[in-house]
């Protein structure tokens, strides 16, 4: 279906909404820095995390890795321990490659200056870990390039909008769609400002469940209003369907010595988890304590944790002739980095030991 608004007044609707984010824009530590470096570390945060919830994240983070030199410089284990909490360390890693690959070309990030290397999406994008809509993002909001960039938030927008009723089978379809017509709106003197408005936009006004029409400076442009649809069903999506998936673990604690896993997969390599049962081929009697639910893309993933009733005296036993496992003494948990849920699971399960 065509977008039904015209060229010019799609231009005004990118003037109202930067002209709306100035006056109404969060307070950001990386916008008051707005260094690309910091820009950099903010959108890798930011991809699959809340802002409220990155905000101390990227606090911390800028203390102890100040510039792109001081991140370049850090261990593996010092970066994914920063990240520790955030989730999807590959984030993490691909973060610190970036940085190495800056300072192997002599790239200085820490500065505002637009015309360094890499400057377009297309070279952002052939850096680990950076994909079409980070690409964008750094090459508009951090670089001025008159270029859209296109997530969620923006495809709600825009999509509201225009009235766009279609259905669509995935985020990714949408996301396409959406680039078709996201340009239209870029004002072209205020294009670094434009996509942090409208992606701010759909954060504070243009909200999924309760979008503040009665506050809306562009509600004279909105289709869906002015045509009373029910923008709460726009965009809309074909029901995703999840594929339930069950996790057996096994939480073995005797004193105060734990025994982790180190994993060793692309994704979480490095990272601690609470062992499989598989892990420990050991016929033991064991009682179910605790479960863990999550959903990754289209699973739902239900992690039931055990506890053996019964262990050997001297827990070497169980780990004998499995390298990937290790006995911790609880004090030193601090140090390493465990996957997300499992730290959560923990910390509250340990308070007793401690
Ligand atoms: S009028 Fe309402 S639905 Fe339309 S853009 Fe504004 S907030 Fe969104």
């Amino acid at each position: 279906m065509e977008p039904p608004l015209k060229s010019i007044e799609k231009r005004q609707i990118g003037y109202l909404l930067t002209d709306w984010f100035v006056k109404n824009k969060r307070i950001l530590p990386w916008r008051t820095n707005p260094s690309i470096y910091n820009r950099l570390v903010s959108e890798f945060m930011l991809q699959q995390t809340q802002v409220a919830t990155v905000i101390p994240y990227f606090n911390r983070w800028i203390g102890q890795f100040p510039s792109i030199e001081v991140l370049a410089q850090a261990s593996e284990e010092q970066v994914l321990k920063a990240w520790e909490g955030l989730g999807y360390y590959m984030r993490a890693k691909n973060l610190h490659k970036v940085a190495k690959e800056m300072i192997k070309r002599s790239v200085n990030l820490n500065t505002t200056e637009l015309d360094i290397y890499p400057r377009t999406p297309k070279e952002w994008k052939q850096l680990p870990g950076i994909g079409d809509y980070t690409a964008h993002a750094l090459a508009s909001i951090a670089q001025s390039q008159c270029v859209a960039a296109v997530d969620g938030n923006v495809v709600r927008v825009l999509c509201r909008i225009n009235g766009i009723q279609q259905s669509f089978e995935s985020k990714n379809q949408a996301v396409k769609y959406v680039k078709n017509i996201a340009h239209f709106y870029i004002p072209f003197d205020k294009s670094a400002s434009y996509n942090e408005a409208i992606m701010e936009f759909g954060a504070l006004i243009c909200k999924p469940k309760n979008p503040a029409c009665d506050r809306c400076p562009i509600v004279l442009h909105c289709c869906s209003f002015q045509k009373k649809l029910n923008c709460l069903q726009i965009p809309k999506f074909k029901k995703i369907v999840y594929v339930k998936r069950i996790v057996q673990r096994i939480f073995i604690c005797k004193g105060q010595i734990t025994i982790l896993k180190k994993t060793n997969t692309k994704r979480l390599h490095d990272i601690f988890e609470l062992p499989l049962i598989d892990d420990i081929d050991k016929k033991m009697f064991i009682q179910e304590i605790a479960k863990i639910s999550r959903s990754i893309a289209y699973e739902r993933i239900e992690e039931i944790i055990f506890e053996p009733q019964y262990l050997p005296e001297d827990l070497k036993i169980l780990t004998q002739n499995r390298p990937s496992l290790i006995l911790l003494p609880i004090c030193e948990l601090k140090n390493i980095t465990i996957s997300g849920p499992h730290r959560r699971w923990l910390d509250r399960q340990l308070l007793a030991y401690l």
